[in-house]
């Protein structure tokens, strides 16, 4: 998943970022509501994790920006531990959660997985698409019962697929999924992902649309 992290703090962003990137997530992180508004109106990101007191503006301006423009990727407020205000405000802005600071990074990331997992519309924390079966806590991938031991980009791949089975995922969309904005990406790099992937999945997951992009069916094709 690819998320966009807004703290000032430079030792907590750091720490946010580099956390939250060994949970397999793509991180993109500013640090104040400039950078901000150019990486949102730039980028599709799964979630946002959004720190209230930012240098140039509140936190809580940005979110209501975003609400009002009808943005709805979900975004998790990051407060002080004592501001039941800001955290009223900021849910009744359009917040989808909050955590307070100082907060354990564990607990941020199951959060993010919640959110998501809402956003699209299950309530099993497990993907299943046939025989695979994907779980976004563990980044355990299994087909037909056999865990298969993919990287960090294959897995993100592969949940940039299972998220929407039988929609076709253009490979613009795959890159933005996996590569955060500073890290060059190569012109054939999700070529390169789809082929490691079919080499440990079999060739039958994965289905190329001409043209268009990638594919995985919720049920077989004949
Ligand atoms: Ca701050």
């Amino acid at each position: 998943m690819r998320i966009l992290v807004i703290e000032d703090d430079d030792v907590l962003r750091e720490g946010l970022a580099d956390g939250l990137a060994l949970e397999g997530h793509t991180i993109d992180a500013v640090a104040d509501c400039a950078d901000a508004r150019e990486a949102v109106a730039g980028f599709a990101h799964d979630a946002i994790v959004l720190d209230i007191g930012l240098p140039d503006g509140s936190g809580l301006d940005l979110l209501r920006e975003w609400r009002r423009a009808g943005r709805a990727t979900p975004i998790l407020l990051l407060t002080a531990r004592n501001m039941a205000e800001d955290r009223i405000e900021g849910l009744d802005l359009g917040a989808d959660d909050y955590l307070g600071k100082p907060f354990d990074l564990g607990e941020l990331a199951a959060r993010l997985r919640a959110l998501m997992r809402r956003n699209s519309g299950r309530a099993e924390p497990m993907m299943r698409i046939g025989s695979l079966e994907i779980d976004p806590a563990t980044r355990r991938v299994c087909l037909e019962g056999q865990a298969i031991d993919l990287s960090r980009r294959e897995f993100a791949v592969l949940e940039a697929l299972a998220r929407r089975p039988d929609h076709i995922v253009s490979r613009g969309a795959i890159e933005e999924a996996i590569y955060g904005w500073q890290e060059e990406v190569g012109s054939n790099a999700v070529e390169v992902h789809i082929h490691k992937l079919r080499a440990k999945l079999g060739t039958g997951v994965i289905e190329t649309v001409r043209g268009l992009g990638y594919r995985i069916r919720s049920k077989e094709s004949g």
